[in-house]
């Protein structure tokens, strides 16, 4: 039975080829998120010559592990990285919304600022974290996965699109969740995308120290390395990155975790 449903599933609710689409959207919660877990596959949309736009949520204002610092000089730190990034990667926009680090605002104030983005941008797919990762913690990172989602279902909504901002509604084809442990997903990446990861997080010198002669940027990028290996040799695809697909009907009407 439990195949049968699969198949149905499958059938009636296609995941899309990550990259048969033209139009991107990715959101982090932080400056550096999105690098760290779908850098490879921005790499490679870009490199195919794919629309690819930015959305961080928060401004990143704690993160150093300072007592005493200027935040204001801090944000303008990590939104030049992610800029600098963005470059290496062949980003086509970068959009900041100001929502202070920490997940001490409105989610539902960060849903619509986001919905309005996807009216606006019309992405075929979204990228965001997995809110439902067991062992995610923070707040951020949390919140912008539930409203980035909720977002993602209400652009579809043509009243509600029209209301809240005069705009036509959007439905992309995808959301792609990243930080997941529960992937349905193993796109193909190439060496070259990896390395192009790689390039793009090491923007984040504000982010990533050489802690008692431990360099964390160098081994987060060998475990990510790794992880592109191990997808890829298990689903036979080289190097792969691991995401979980949803489409508007897997959200409602289907539970079964189909690829
Ligand atoms: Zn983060």
């Amino acid at each position: 039975m439990g195949l049968l449903a699969k198949i149905l599933v499958k059938a009636v609710a296609p995941i899309p080829k990550l990259d048969s689409m033209q139009k991107y959207l990715f959101i982090g919660p932080h400056p550096d998120d999105i690098e760290v877990g779908a850098g490879g596959t921005v790499a490679k949309l870009c490199r195919m010559g794919k629309e690819v736009h930015f959305l961080v949520i928060t401004d990143g204002a704690y993160g150093t592990n300072k007592t005493e610092y200027d935040k204001d000089e801090l944000i303008a730190i990590r939104q030049a990285e992610t800029r600098k990034s963005a470059d290496i990667l062949g980003v086509k926009s970068v959009t900041f919304l100001p929502y202070r680090d920490g997940g001490d605002y409105d989610e539902n104030a960060v849903k619509y600022d986001i919905m309005k983005k996807i009216l606006e941008i019309k992405p075929d797919a979204v990228f965001c974290p997995d809110p439902h990762l067991k062992t995610e913690c923070h707040t951020d990172h949390l919140k912008t996965g539930r409203a980035a989602s909720a977002a993602y279902m209400f652009s579809s909504i043509s009243g509600l699109a029209y209301e809240k901002f005069g705009l036509e509604k959007h439905e992309p084809k995808v959301l792609s969740y990243y930080y997941t442990s529960e992937p349905n997903t193993f796109h193909k990446i190439k060496k070259q995308d990896l390395n192009k990861q790689g390039d793009a997080m090491r923007s984040y010198a504000s982010q990533f120290k050489v802690v008692d002669g431990f360099d964390q940027l160098k081994y987060l990028i060998i475990y990510q390395q790794f992880r592109a290996f191990r997808s890829g040799i298990t689903h036979f695809k080289g190097l792969a990155e691991e995401f979980r697909c949803l489409t508007g009907m897997r959200m409602h009407c289907f539970m079964e975790k189909v690829k």
